[in-house]
């Protein structure tokens, strides 16, 4: 089961979700401070963080800036108060998602499986997405078209890889942006257009192939031949 680090200084929180998490299932490590949260986030056997903002020592958004230096573990961060700017920082600093206290825990849990699911550990998943000549290396995170390399940004390789891995299937635009995008998102599904038409530039443009269909009245789908 999924080990999750909970940093947190005030005791009581954290020991109200390290009972809820071990009552899911979910092995739990606290760490009460930014240095030990920094400190036990590299560990190899943590596999997603919960950090709060307002910590002594560091604080959450310095750690999380730190830990993505060198790791890719999904960090959700907590915040105390309705903060735009530390939503906003926090996601800057590669935090996977926020929520803000106080909070459901039934909301917690569900943006637990969707970020353990996101980053699902190697050997779990295949670690190699292919559609013809076109290559996702889970693993290093790369994209290539034969020997070409693609230069994708973080949100148009998560939009290729949630299509190549439900390759023939319609996916409307709120699925994609469901699961692309946080779930919850409140945004125009046009988004998804514009991320499609990017990746048909990098991809359909280059290589004067034809990879993303368009399913009139639905949205997209990758579809192999024939
Ligand atoms: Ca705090």
């Amino acid at each position: 089961m999924a080990k999750i680090l909970i940093v947190e200084d005030e005791a009581k929180i954290a020991r109200f979700l390290e009972l809820e998490l071990k009552h899911e299932g979910y092995d739990t490590e606290i760490a009460g401070d930014g240095r030990t949260g920094l400190e036990k986030a590299l560990k190899k056997d943590i596999d997603l963080v919960l950090l709060d903002i307002m910590l002594p020592g560091l604080s959450g958004i310095e750690v999380c800036r730190r830990v993505r230096q060198e790791s890719q573990v999904p960090v959700i961060m907590l915040t105390a108060k309705d903060d735009v700017t530390d939503k906003v920082a926090g996601l800057d600093m590669g935090a996977d998602d926020y929520i803000t206290k106080p909070f459901a825990i039934e909301e917690l849990l569900a943006r637990i499986r969707v970020a353990l699911n996101r980053h699902a550990r190697p050997g779990q998943r295949p670690n190699i997405l292919t559609h013809g000549k076109l290559t996702l290396n889970l693993s290093s995170h790369s994209a290539h078209y034969g020997e070409d390399e693609l230069t994708l940004t973080k949100k148009e390789y998560e939009l290729l890889e949630y299509l190549l891995r439900n390759k023939n299937i319609a996916l409307t635009r709120e699925q994609l942006l469901n699961n692309v995008w946080d779930y919850n998102y409140f945004g125009d599904t046009n988004v998804v257009d514009v991320y499609i038409r990017y990746l048909r530039q990098k991809i359909d443009d280059r290589f004067g192939v034809h990879i993303i269909s368009t399913v009139r009245g639905v949205g997209y789908i990758i579809k192999d031949e024939g």
